[in-house]
């Protein structure tokens, strides 16, 4: 017994001596850094942490004003005030009104719905609080302004929705001159979409319009709204190795891939979600209970026949500007090609890690001649 009661008291002080041992720091996250996303109808700020972190959110009306109280953190960055000057965001401000205390302030325009969530590391991401401003009035006018379009459209007009991959926190494959694969792919994107205008039968629209990110789904859901007769998602290939280089062109499978390198692909494309940071708002995106299951796979059948169609012709163009990686288009299961009504393939431009394709990519006539090139092919598509 006495010797028990020694081992207890020994291991106490083991105890004792242990928690002096501690390092301060782990008692307070760290905030390394802040930036923000605007889209027409949200602003997305996101602050970068180094643990998951406690909040209190307040509000007031007059000025519109949101308040979050960050517990147990200190700034780890020298931004303290941010401007954003949209339509509904002034600014924002970050303090530390005392030790282990840090106060982001939002200055808003107007009254907006807020979302605050915590997204956890991912690659090179840390812990990060992901803070969304809503302008809900202004989300239901860009609604129904899409679907506007689809009502007054002259009859026998084709819809072409263009969609850039990636944007906001997502910026998708990185080259070594740290070119971004969001940017090039919106810089494509509105040359398209201007080209495809200027066809008299063909109406062309922008999934994103700027360098936010939109969930992968979403981009379905407003090509729907356009009421798209076609959906094309724009990207560059990224590799581990420098030397991969080309051109190459997707579309769906409801059967596992074509290849394994057509599986990685999709698997990493879909992975846009995470690192984006995708809220899915349920409501959106349940299904239908008035369409019948035969008429959607007859549908998602038909569209996917029609995806290969363009698929082929594009393959066929794409080989006068740049080197097609492989003879045939390949196949697997993309998220964003899953539209059973919309026909839909997936471009990987050229390999953004590719010094040569890099510099290319960068070039304005190399995106215009991968621009001309898809109008034309959409044009073949669309009169065949
Ligand atoms: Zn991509």
């Amino acid at each position: 017994m006495g010797t028990e009661f020694l081992r207890i008291i020994s291991l106490s002080f083991l105890g004792i001596f242990i928690t002096l041992l501690q390092p301060i720091t782990v008692l307070s996250a760290m905030i390394t850094d802040v930036r923000f996303w605007s889209a027409p109808d949200h602003t997305r700020i996101v602050l970068d942490l180094s643990e998951p972190i406690q909040y209190e959110s307040s509000s007031q009306e007059n000025p519109p004003q949101y308040h979050l109280e960050l517990k147990g953190a200190s700034l780890y960055t020298p931004k303290r005030e941010l401007e954003v000057r949209n339509t509904f965001l002034d600014k924002i401000k970050l303090a530390e009104p005392g030790r282990g205390k840090v106060k982001l302030i939002l200055h808003q325009k107007k009254l907006l719905t807020v979302n605050v969530f915590t997204l956890k590391p991912y690659q090179d991401k840390t812990y990060r609080l992901v803070i969304d401003l809503v302008d809900a009035a202004q989300e239901k006018k860009e609604r129904e302004e899409r679907q506007r379009q689809k009502e007054i459209k002259p009859k026998g007009t084709k819809i072409v929705v263009i969609d850039p991959g990636h944007g906001g926190e997502d910026p998708g494959a990185i080259g070594q001159k740290k070119t971004m694969e969001k940017h090039i792919v919106l810089k494509v994107g509105e040359k398209v979409v201007q080209l495809l205008n200027q066809n008299k039968e063909i109406q062309a629209f922008l999934t994103r319009k700027g360098d936010y990110f939109i969930p992968l789904e979403e981009r379905i859901r407003i090509s729907r709204e356009y009421g798209a007769d076609l959906f094309v998602s724009l990207h560059t290939d990224g590799s581990f190795n420098p030397q991969a280089r080309g051109s190459s062109i997707y579309c769906l499978s409801l059967s596992g891939a074509t290849d394994e390198a057509a599986k990685i692909l999709a698997d990493k494309e879909n992975m846009s979600n995470i690192l984006g940071g995708a809220v899915l708002r349920p409501a959106a995106f349940a299904k239908d209970p008035n369409l019948n299951q035969i008429l959607l796979d007859l549908m998602q059948n038909n569209s996917m026949k029609e995806s290969f169609r363009l698929a082929e012709t594009l393959l066929g163009d794409f080989k006068a500007i740049h080197p097609v990686k492989y003879s045939s288009y390949r196949q697997a299961n993309f998220i964003v090609l899953k539209a059973p009504d919309i026909p839909s393939i997936l471009v990987e431009m050229a390999y953004i890690t590719n010094k040569e394709d890099e510099g290319l990519l960068n070039r304005n006539d190399f995106q215009e001649k991968v621009a001309n090139t898809l109008n034309a092919s959409i044009i073949k598509y669309f009169r065949p």
